[in-house]
């Protein structure tokens, strides 16, 4: 059991008020809070050790080489990755999906396939539909059904040996489908297809094991989890960052440069050119530690309890349409009401300090299937309650009596 209470403690702007009212925030899956454990590690790290890292014998630089290459091994366990060099740090998940699909055009040759699903985010589309245009790619799309989950006959039955990667997510942010990853890898490996997870919400609510789920790469950012914006994660399995070019050239990606030839770095330095986000890269491992004391399967547990009651209390509402109604899914909830805009209960629901998202989620393929303009959204962080939701509820039920 988590105490909520306690845990609420750490996270200095819950218990600010937003337009006179006590801040309800419920857009986890744009970007969640961070707890003062976290804003601390940033403070701590400019006011101690700042120093360039991998390049100074002072001492302050192998202080920060130390942290950073700490965060790079809690970062490792907390994924189960075999080395620590598999592990990249990235500005985000739209780096680290465009690091591979940059590479990644040199196995795609003209007429092979590059499957993408029906309810991915834009991030996890335009850079296939980049390296398509670059190679004469194919792009094809894993169709979903009307709860939002992804038809697995369709896509077996897509799956050929011209495909040559499946890039999809683990759970999707608009609908908050939790997508049967294991079974994915499992049979485009037996075509001979590499497997990107686009782990962006999946991050903050479970503990991937990537040996276990066996994917080639899987990326993830650090401000969905705890941690701060333009931070991020790339694993890749060793064969594969092995074989796939750098991404950008600079410096602390070279083993030697001359002006007739470079040679590259090893792993994982060959992708990580340029001074990085230092104080990120080692506060995404203090963000990981806070994640881990509390537990993945207390947040998993508690988080479905949030999910459970939400989908009781928004139910009551007339006109309420849940968007996404997968059997498996992470405590996000997509809605619209009969008749309003989705812009206009968000905008009303904020007078009232309660942060929703409304819009398309940078998922527009979605709201076209569903031939919606959009929806309000609900994400749920363990550090929600059910009062919350309470809020929420009756400030939707006011914002419908307004505008209708
Ligand atoms: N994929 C999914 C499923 C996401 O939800 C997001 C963020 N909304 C991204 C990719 C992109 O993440 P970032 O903007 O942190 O790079």
């Amino acid at each position: 059991m988590l105490d909520i209470q306690k845990i609420r403690a750490d996270f200095p702007i819950l218990s600010q008020k937003v337009n006179g009212k006590p801040l309800v925030y419920f857009d986890n899956a744009a970007t969640s809070q961070k707890p003062q454990q976290v804003i601390n590690a940033i403070g701590s790290y400019y006011g101690t050790i700042n120093a360039n890292i991998h390049r100074g014998v002072h001492t302050l630089s192998q202080l920060a080489t130390d942290a950073y290459e700490a965060s790079r091994k809690t970062i490792q366990t907390h994924i189960n990755a075999k080395h620590a060099f598999e592990v990249l740090f990235t500005a985000g998940t739209t780096h680290g999906i465009n690091l591979v699909a940059n590479g990644f055009a040199k196995f795609v040759k003209e007429g092979d396939e590059v499957m993408i699903s029906a309810m991915e985010h834009h991030s996890n589309i335009v850079p296939w539909q980049m390296l398509c245009e670059r190679t004469g790619g194919k792009l094809v799309v894993i169709p979903m059904n009307e709860k939002g989950e992804l038809i697995i006959e369709d896509f077996e039955r897509l799956l050929s040996e011209r495909t040559k990667i499946v890039a999809v997510n683990h759970i999707s942010n608009s609908l908050g489908t939790i997508n049967p990853v294991k079974h994915i890898i499992d049979k485009a490996h037996a075509v001979g297809a590499a497997v990107l997870i686009d782990g962006a919400q999946a991050a903050p609510h479970l503990r991937p094991d990537v040996q276990e789920l066996d994917c080639d790469f899987y990326a993830i950012s650090g401000h969905k989890a705890c941690g701060p914006t333009g931070t991020g994660i790339l694993y890749g399995k060793e064969e594969w960052l092995n074989k796939l070019p750098p991404y950008q050239g600079g410096g602390e990606m070279i083993k030697e440069v001359t002006f007739a030839k470079t040679t590259y770095a090893d792993l994982p330095h060959k992708f990580e050119a340029g001074t990085p986000h230092i104080a990120g890269g080692i506060v995404l491992g203090t963000a990981i530690d806070y994640l881990t004391a509390i537990g993945f399967d207390n947040i998993a547990a508690y988080e479905q309890e949030l999910l459970d009651y939400g989908v009781q209390k928004l139910s009551e509402i007339d006109g309420m349409q849940f968007v996404g109604t997968a059997a498996k899914k992470a405590s996000v909830i997509s809605f619209n009401i009969k008749g309003i805009h989705p812009y206009d209960i968000g905008a009303i629901v904020d007078k009232m300090g309660i942060a929703v998202r409304t819009g398309h989620h940078c998922t527009q393929p979605v709201m076209e299937f569903f031939k919606i303009p959009g929806t309000v959204r609900a994400s749920f962080a363990f550090y929600n309650t059910k009062e919350e939701i309470d809020a929420l509820a009756e400030a939707v039920k006011k914002a419908q009596r307004m505008l209708s």
